[in-house]
C-alpha cells in the first residue's frame, strides 16, 4: 500500500479565463475540456485538475457568426440573413474529425451551391452578363450551419462541461491589472489572497469589478481590439498583435414579399444559381439565403457583402449614404424593376471583417507569454476564416497541456 505521503498529491484545477465567445473561444475550451478527459481517462492527471474554464464576452451572444432574421406581420414567416461568415470549409483531417458529429446530427450540412459569375448592367443598360462557375462540393466541400449560422455556436457553447459563459461582460485592459507583488490598481496587495495568487491574472470588467484570479488567459478579440487589450501589458509578444493587416465589410441584407417577384437575374440561367461571385462593382459576393439547405421555408432573403477593400476605403462613412451605393450597385447586378425591387432592406458594418495576409508570410500562429500565462489567439493568427480559428484553439490547446 502506498504511504499516504507518497501518494502524489492532487494538482490545483487550472482556472482559465478566455475572452470572447466567438467560434476561436468556444473551440478552445471545447478542445481543452476534451484534451483534460482524455488526461483523466489514461489516468495521466487527478480528476481535481480539469481546468475550470470562464469565458467573457462583451455582447449577449457568440462572436462574428451573425444571423439577422425578420418577420413578416402578415405571413408570419421569416426573411433571414447570415451576415457574416455564410459557409466554411474544412480541408484538414482534424477539423473534418472535429466537425463530423454534427454532420451526423445534420447541424452542419454540406452547401453543394451553385455558382455564378455575375457582370452587372453596365452603363449603357446592357443586362447582366452571368454564367456558370462551378458547384461547390466537387472539388472542395463548403459546410453551413442549420436552421441558422448561429446555430452551431449555441450548440458549442451548450454542450461544454465545465465551462461557464459571461455574456454582456466586457474584460478590460490587461495592463492596468496584471500583479505585481507592489502595485494593484485597487490596492489588494496586502491581503493574503493577493500574495497567494501573485502569479495569477486578476481580471478586471471595464467599470473596475474583479472578474477573478486566473492561471491562464487566453484573448480570442479580434485583432484591433486585441492590440487594445494588450497594450502597455508587457505582453512579450506585443508587437506581433499588429503584424497582420484587418480590413472591414459593408453587407447588404435585401428581402422580397412572399407574392412578390424576384429580381429576373435569379432566373435567367437554365438551373437556379445560389451564389455570385460579382465582377466589376464594389460588390463582392451575393447569397441567396431561402436556396440553402434547411432553408426553404423563408421568405426570399439575399445577402450581400461589398468588396473588402471598398468596405475599407468607406469604413468611417455614413452608413445610410453606404446603404444607397449597395443598393445601387445591387440593382446594377440583380436588374430589378419597380416590380421586384426588395421590401426590405438593412445594412451592417464590420469593422474587422477579413485578415490581409502578405502571400509570401506565414501566418503568425498563436502568441503564447510563458511567463505571464497569456495567450493571445484569434482568426487573424491564421488565415482569418472558421477553419483558423479551428487551427488556433488546437495550437492553445497544445500551449496549455
Ligand atoms: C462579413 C464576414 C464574412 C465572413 N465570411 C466567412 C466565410 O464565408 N467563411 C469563413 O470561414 N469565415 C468567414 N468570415 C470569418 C469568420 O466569421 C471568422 O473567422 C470567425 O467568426 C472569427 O471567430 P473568432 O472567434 O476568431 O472572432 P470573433 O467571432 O470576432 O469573436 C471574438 C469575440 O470576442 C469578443 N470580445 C472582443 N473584445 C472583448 C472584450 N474586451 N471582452 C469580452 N469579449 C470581447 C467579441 O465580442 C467577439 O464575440 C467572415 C467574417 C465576416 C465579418
Amino acid at each position: 500500500m502506498l504511504n499516504s505521503s507518497l501518494q502524489p498529491t492532487p494538482i490545483p484545477a487550472p482556472k482559465i479565463a478566455i475572452i470572447g465567445a466567438g467560434l476561436t473561444g468556444l473551440f478552445t475550451a471545447t478542445l481543452l475540456e476534451r484534451a483534460s478527459s482524455q488526461m483523466n481517462e489514461q489516468k495521466i492527471n487527478d480528476k481535481s485538475s480539469i481546468p475550470e474554464i470562464t469565458i467573457f464576452e462583451k455582447s449577449r451572444s457568440v462572436g462574428r457568426l451573425a444571423t439577422r432574421y425578420r418577420s413578416d406581420s402578415l405571413t408570419d414567416k421569416n426573411w433571414q440573413w447570415a451576415f457574416g461568415a455564410q459557409f466554411f470549409t474544412a480541408k484538414t483531417s482534424s477539423f473534418q474529425q472535429f466537425i463530423e458529429p454534427w454532420l451526423q446530427t445534420g447541424l452542419l450540412q454540406p452547401w453543394c451551391a451553385q455558382v455564378v459569375s455575375l457582370t452587372p448592367m453596365s452603363a449603357n443598360n446592357q443586362k447582366p452578363d452571368i454564367h456558370l462557375k462551378e458547384q461547390w462540393g466537387s472539388t472542395q466541400a463548403r459546410y453551413i450551419s442549420t436552421p441558422k449560422m448561429t446555430s452551431w455556436g449555441r450548440a458549442l457553447a451548450d454542450e461544454l462541461q465545465h465551462s461557464t459563459i459571461k455574456f454582456n461582460t466586457r474584460v478590460a485592459r490587461l495592463s492596468q491589472y496584471k500583479q505585481t507583488p507592489n502595485s494593484n490598481i485597487n490596492n489588494k496587495t496586502n491581503d493574503k489572497t493577493s500574495e497567494k495568487t501573485s502569479n495569477k491574472t486578476e481580471l478586471f470588467d471595464e467599470n473596475g469589478n474583479s472578474l477573478g484570479h486566473f492561471d491562464w488567459v487566453i484573448c480570442t478579440a479580434p485583432n484591433g481590439q486585441a492590440v487594445e487589450l494588450m497594450a502597455d501589458s508587457g505582453f512579450s509578444e506585443c508587437a506581433k498583435i499588429t503584424e497582420p493587416t484587418m480590413q472591414a465589410c459593408y453587407t447588404l441584407m435585401l428581402g422580397w414579399n412572399e407574392n412578390q417577384p424576384v429580381p429576373e437575374a435569379l432566373s435567367c440561367l437554365d438551373t437556379a444559381w445560389d451564389v455570385a461571385y460579382v465582377q466589376d462593382s464594389i460588390i463582392d459576393r451575393i447569397f441567396i439565403e431561402h436556396h440553402k439547405p434547411e432553408h426553404h421555408a423563408l421568405l426570399p432573403s439575399m445577402t450581400i457583402h461589398a468588396r473588402n477593400d471598398w468596405s475599407e476605403q468607406h469604413v468611417d462613412d455614413d452608413i445610410n449614404t453606404i446603404k444607397a451605393k449597395l443598393l445601387e450597385a445591387a440593382q446594377r447586378a440583380l436588374n430589378w424593376n419597380a416590380e421586384s425591387a426588395p421590401s426590405q432592406v438593412d445594412c451592417h458594418r464590420w469593422r474587422y471583417a477579413a485578415t490581409v495576409t502578405a502571400s509570401h508570410k506565414e501566418q503568425l500562429g498563436v502568441l503564447v507569454d510563458d511567463k505571464q500565462q497569456w495567450i493571445v489567439s484569434g482568426d487573424w493568427c491564421g488565415q482569418g476564416n472558421i477553419e483558423s480559428c479551428y487551427q488556433m484553439a488546437a495550437q492553445t490547446m497544445a500551449a496549455i497541456v
